[in-house]
């Protein structure tokens, strides 16, 4: 668009210019032209040469028919050689209308020339048309010379708008872009103007606000998400590492910081012992999977060891877990399972060889012989029923707390140990000192009275008094209950007094004739007493007697 108005620019301008120059050219031949006429009107043709032919303006006559009659610079021979001019433009236009301006080649002169023609009569009444000329082709040159100078103006006019606008609209531009970038960066947002050409800009700005908005929200999504991972990473109670090939961990949590330490990157700097350095440094040369169960000496601990080698990130993930406890578990579980099997298995070895020498025992023994079966089975008894309630009272945490009358519990307690009472013609006493004369207890009945029917079963078998004797005392007191079981018994050495109540233990068996113990009534006592709440000491005199004591909470 610019470049056609300044194309039409300059045309005008070179028409302007032409316009003045070609008449100027007419104004002087028209000046000429008057003085020649005049000179020429004044006098005959034949002076004409002698008049003219010095001056430095040219003219033509020519008459009607086109003849050139007379050439100021021609000579007459020439004149007469010249061609007819009543085609030229000039001529015609002057036989036409008295008087014409031409510009154009010359062939005689062979250049631009400008003509100007009129027509006259002379002094004897012949009409002629007289022409001037005068070359044209300097002032042809100046205009073409104006119209280059027009053009390399525009065209140096062109270039420094173009550079100066190219460099605005890359400043404002950039300016945009600075914006966007901002907006992207921060999602702050600032306002931008368009213009009509820049709507591209305004929905390539558009889509990018979209963009920006679902990526915001990805964003948010993906910081909530990695703040549960972390949560949960750092919740678990092992240790989870991810570890680079160099050895240095990317991501682990805080778990077990007493073999890990969480500031630490290299794993050589974090892990704190060798026995798990070394299978770490195993699998980082060998990349495989390793799981295997290590113990740290000097922790006393068992630890499972995991190690994951991730393939497509060139990484490994390690875990730690501490099983100390599980493998406890399983060594006690291992101990109690051999320690049944052998309990179950002398009264089983003992009843069977009875069964086998009854056949053919004599009628006296077989009454001793079905006695001694008697008895074993009724250790067995005991025993599966100890085993039973050990493995009801681990089994549940539940403490069932109701109003149990205190006539019911002596009286229930009574019945069930009448058989060991009797035969040892031992005396139970059972002294309550609650509050406000209350004739209730407010316990979990079913364990309160396991509890006690071991402590007081103690009391009569591991009793060799003549008048055996077992006082039950129960004071209330707040929220508890103050208990204890005395005995006139046996008593328990000092250094048994920790042993008695780990399960299976049982005292030298020669000490009583109770030989349908199992070890676990005291095992069972202890863990009742602690689900109650509650805790037990033993204050015992080898030979005198023994007083457990112990509370429970109400
Ligand atoms: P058991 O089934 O053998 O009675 P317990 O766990 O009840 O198992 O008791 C463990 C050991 O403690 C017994 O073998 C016994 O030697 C000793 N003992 C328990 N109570 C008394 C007590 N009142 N007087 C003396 N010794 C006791």
């Amino acid at each position: 668009m610019i470049l056609i108005l300044e194309g039409i620019f300059i045309g005008i301008n070179s028409k302007i210019l032409s316009n003045l120059y070609q008449e100027r050219a007419k104004q002087i031949l028209k000046e000429d032209t008057i003085l020649v006429k005049l000179v020429a009107e004044g006098n005959p043709r034949t002076k004409y040469q002698e008049l003219f032919s010095n001056n430095a303006l040219r003219f033509t006559l020519v008459d009607l028919t086109g003849k050139v009659v007379f050439d100021s610079k021609k000579t007459e021979e020439e004149e007469k050689r010249m061609d007819n001019h009543l085609q030229r433009e000039e001529i015609q236009e002057a036989i036409e209308k008295k008087e014409s301006f031409t510009i154009r080649y010359s062939e005689t002169f062979d250049t631009v020339m400008a003509y100007y023609a009129v027509s006259i009569k002379n002094s004897v009444g012949e009409e002629y048309i007289l022409r001037t000329a005068s070359e044209y082709s300097k002032e042809l040159l100046q205009i073409r010379e104006f119209h280059l100078v027009q053009i390399v103006f525009f065209l140096i006019l062109n270039y420094v708008i173009h550079f100066f606008y190219k460099n605005y609209i890359k400043r404002d531009f950039y300016t945009k872009i600075k914006r966007m970038r901002k907006f992207l960066e921060s999602g702050e947002m600032e306002k931008i103007n368009y213009s009509k050409d820049e709507y591209w800009l305004f929905e390539f700005w558009d889509i990018l606000k979209e963009w920006q908005g679902k990526n915001l929200k990805n964003i948010s999504k993906l910081e909530k998400e990695r703040r549960i991972l972390s949560e949960v990473l750092h919740s678990v109670d092992l240790f989870i590492g991810l570890l680079d090939s160099e050895g240095k961990f990317i991501v682990k949590n805080t778990s077990l910081k007493y073999v890990v330490d969480p500031y630490e990157e290299k794993y050589l700097e974090a892990i704190k012992y060798l026995e798990l350095i070394t299978p770490i440094k195993n699998g980082l040369v060998n990349k495989k999977e390793y799981r295997e169960d290590i113990y740290i000496q000097s922790l006393k601990k068992y630890f499972l060891f995991t190690m994951k080698y991730l393939e497509f990130s060139n990484r490994f993930i390690i875990t730690i877990k501490d099983i100390t406890s599980t493998r406890e578990a399983v060594e006690v579980q291992k101990t109690f399972i051999n320690n049944v099997s052998h309990e179950l298995k002398t009264p089983l070895t003992n009843i069977k060889g009875y069964l086998i020498a009854l056949e053919d025992a004599p009628e006296v023994m077989r009454k001793k012989f079905l006695n001694t079966i008697k008895t074993n089975v009724e250790r067995l008894e005991n025993i599966v029923l100890d085993f039973l309630n050990i493995s009801k009272i681990e089994n549940s945490n539940l403490v069932n707390i109701s109003q149990v009358a205190v006539e019911k519990i002596k009286k229930e307690l009574l019945e069930i140990l009448s058989g060991k009472i009797n035969e040892k013609g031992a005396k139970v006493d059972f002294l309550f000192n609650l509050t406000d004369g209350r004739d209730y207890l407010k316990v979990d009945s079913e364990k309160i009275f396991m509890i006690l029917k071991n402590l007081i079963e103690n009391g009569i078998i591991y009793n060799k008094n003549s008048e055996p004797e077992v006082i039950v005392k129960v004071d209330e007191k707040g929220d508890r209950y103050n208990i204890s079981v005395e005995d006139n018994g046996i008593g328990i050495p000092i250094y048994e007094q920790d042993k008695i109540f780990e399960r299976f233990y049982r005292i030298d068996k020669a000490r009583t004739s109770n030989l349908g113990g199992t070890g676990l009534g005291l095992s069972i006592v202890k863990t009742l007493i602690e689900k109650c709440g509650g805790g037990l000491v033993i204050d015992s005199i080898e030979g005198k007697g023994t007083i457990f004591s112990f509370y429970i909470l109400k």
